[in-house]
């Protein structure tokens, strides 16, 4: 899918300079919006064991390896786009294509926490 080492998060800047850095763990996510991007990356790039570890430590326990990895790799993600974002919130349309290649949009308004200095994804509002 990536024909270039653009991020797959849609910054315009190289993967490595972008959520590359954040998913080698060589810098932390500066602020929810960075998490955000860097999970919908991970989903891009099928990094499941990054989105896992970005699961806030109460929601974690809820989540399935397994289960992300079925719906990472059942969609082709095209495109995201950032609607707001406040400290602790991200609201975005993550674009994809679903097994049959049918376009869908994924409309969230995710919320973030703060520990030991690192940002975690702890849930998210989906609308219809
Ligand atoms: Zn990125």
């Amino acid at each position: 899918m990536m024909n270039n080492n653009t991020c797959p998060c849609g910054s315009a800047r190289n993967y490595s300079d972008c959520c590359g850095k954040i998913h080698s763990g060589r810098e932390a996510a500066q602020d929810a919006e960075a998490l955000m991007r860097a999970r919908y990356s991970a989903f891009a790039l099928q990094n499941i064991d990054f989105i896992y570890n970005t699961f806030h430590p109460t929601t974690r326990r809820f989540q399935n390896k397994k289960e992300i990895a079925t719906w990472a790799q059942a969609c082709k993600w095209i495109h995201l786009e950032i609607i707001r974002s406040t400290v602790n919130t991200v609201e975005f349309k993550a674009h994809y294509l679903d097994e049959e290649g049918q376009p869908h949009i994924h409309h969230e308004k995710s919320s973030f926490k703060m520990l030991n200095k690192q940002w975690f994804y702890v849930d998210g509002k989906i609308f219809a």
